[in-house]
């Protein structure tokens, strides 16, 4: 592939050109890979970074330029890049065991990590089925919440709820049951239906109307719809807190509490996909924590090996558990994945969760939020921003009157200024690794500015 000097897309600040090492690499990565949720010749105009190494939150290219990670490489890394502790577990581990099949065989990492989540995670959630990625996760719930229902004598409990604007993954079940256009629009004949009730977003209430009030509302609209379809419905399932990839839509977790109550009365299995918001991103460890509810299925991946390899887990308790406990082969839950439970992938879970007990990170996290939001007063002031808004360890805001190329502009010229920043549309967002220190979120912040200013201005 031939890269053509020519723009299509408005230049402000020079895009970073590479030397001649890296420049080699770009182009063999434009011919030969094709890289994710990207409009490939996009890259005609807008770099792509040769990352050498990570340490701590900063991410060094090729020609030794560091840029700080302030989404944590998609929002996976929650103690920095090489970490020192992380990196040994995972070595020590390498020494044992790299992976053995989990059907049929066991081994150490994988009792002692599901024990652990069982342990930290809300209610008594005692039964963790691993699979590699979160959108596996996802389809995991689904298939269970319908089997289940289906060996309990309710085959017509086979549809799903989901909340306007969110998002569950790409794989065709996951997407299935998301609402980003962008990402489901053009896949829309090979979907299944899914019911769709209005979102909490507190962006959405009217004047004058309290966050809580408004997620209330949503709430009696949840409750109109089970009211009518609940024979037919399986699951509801929910970002708990924060719609990440919908925009960082961030809603108050009454919504949670009556929508836990709305699926008790109703019979239909809520199912919690903490994904992106699980290990303390939203300031608890795990965000349902703050409407002090249980889900039925709890889905974790992203933060879960500290961002170091694919791992994902779905928990439930044992009233399901039991509906697949049969000498009926079929009434057990035939589902699998290659790398189920990967030993490797186990240890850095477990290396990643001891850091939260060490470090008091939930605490310090706390502290770090407040310094935060302190600093990022002048974005909260500029005239082009608004709905400045901060859920823990997540910030967003959204700009006004923002061209199409947005966030490929703004991505450019974070680059420029040493932040890799990735809008979500018009939406702005921070969701920096946990190790983030105040002078480096001043960096973020002042850095931030003068990247609006550049594309805006
Ligand atoms: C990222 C994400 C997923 C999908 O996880 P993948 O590992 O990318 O498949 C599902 N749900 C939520 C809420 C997510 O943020």
């Amino acid at each position: 592939m031939k890269i053509k000097p020519t723009l299509s897309a408005p230049r402000k600040s020079p895009a970073p050109s590479f030397g001649s090492e890296a420049e080699r690499l770009l182009r063999r990565s434009l011919t030969a890979v094709w890289h994710p949720c990207t409009q490939m010749k996009h890259h005609e105009w807008l770099p792509v970074v040769p990352v050498a190494r990570g340490k701590g939150v900063w991410l060094y290219d090729m020609d030794g330029r560091r840029y700080l990670d302030a989404i944590s490489s998609w929002w996976v890394n929650l103690f920095g890049h090489s970490h020192p502790k992380i990196n040994a577990a995972i070595a020590e581990q390498l020494e044992r065991l790299e992976h053995v099949i989990l059907a049929g065989f066991t081994h150490a990492p994988a009792v002692e990590l599901a024990e652990r989540l069982s342990t930290l995670a809300p209610g008594h959630l005692g039964h963790c089925f691993f699979a590699s990625d979160g959108s596996s996760a996802v389809e995991i719930a689904l298939k269970m919440s319908f089997h289940c229902w289906k060996n309990r004598g309710q085959p017509g409990k086979n549809g799903f709820v989901t909340l306007a604007n969110s998002y569950h993954g790409e794989t065709l079940g996951a997407l299935s049951v998301g609402d980003v256009a962008l990402y489901k629009e053009t896949y829309q004949p090979l979907l299944r239906p899914c019911g769709i009730v209005p979102s909490p977003d507190g962006r959405l209430a009217e004047p004058g109307e309290s966050a809580e009030a408004y997620a209330l509302r949503a709430a009696d609209a949840l409750e109109r719809h089970l009211e009518r379809h609940h024979r037919e419905i399986a699951a509801l399932i929910v970002e708990p807190l924060v719609q990440c990839a919908g925009g960082m839509a961030m809603y108050h977790p009454a919504y949670l509490a009556r929508a836990r109550a709305l699926c008790d009365r109703y019979q239909v299995h809520l199912i919690a996909d903490e994904i992106a918001v699980g290990f303390g991103r939203t300031g608890t460890l795990f965000a349902c924590e703050q409407a002090s509810i249980v889900p039925d299925f709890l889905c974790l991946s992203k933060g879960l090996t500290g961002g170091y390899l694919p791992l994902s887990v779905v928990l439930t308790r044992e009233e399901i558990y039991q509906a697949f406990y049969a000498d009926d082969v079929r009434a057990g839950f035939l589902h699998s994945h290659s790398y189920s439970g990967n030993p490797l992938a186990c240890r850095a879970a477990l290396a990643t969760l001891e850091l939260f007990e060490q470090d008091n990170v939930l605490q310090t996290n706390h502290d770090k939020k407040r310094y935060m939001n302190e600093a990022a007063a002048p974005l909260k002031a500029h005239p082009r921003v608004r709905n400045f808004r901060n859920t823990g360890m997540i910030w967003a805001f959204d700009v006004e009157g923002v061209s199409p190329h947005f966030p490929r502009e703004l991505f450019r010229e974070a680059l420029a200024r040493g932040l890799l920043l990735r809008p979500l549309g018009a939406t702005v967002y921070f969701m920096p690794p946990y190790v983030i220190e105040p002078e480096e979120m001043t960096f973020l912040v002042e850095g931030t500015l003068k990247s609006l200013d550049a594309v805006c201005g």
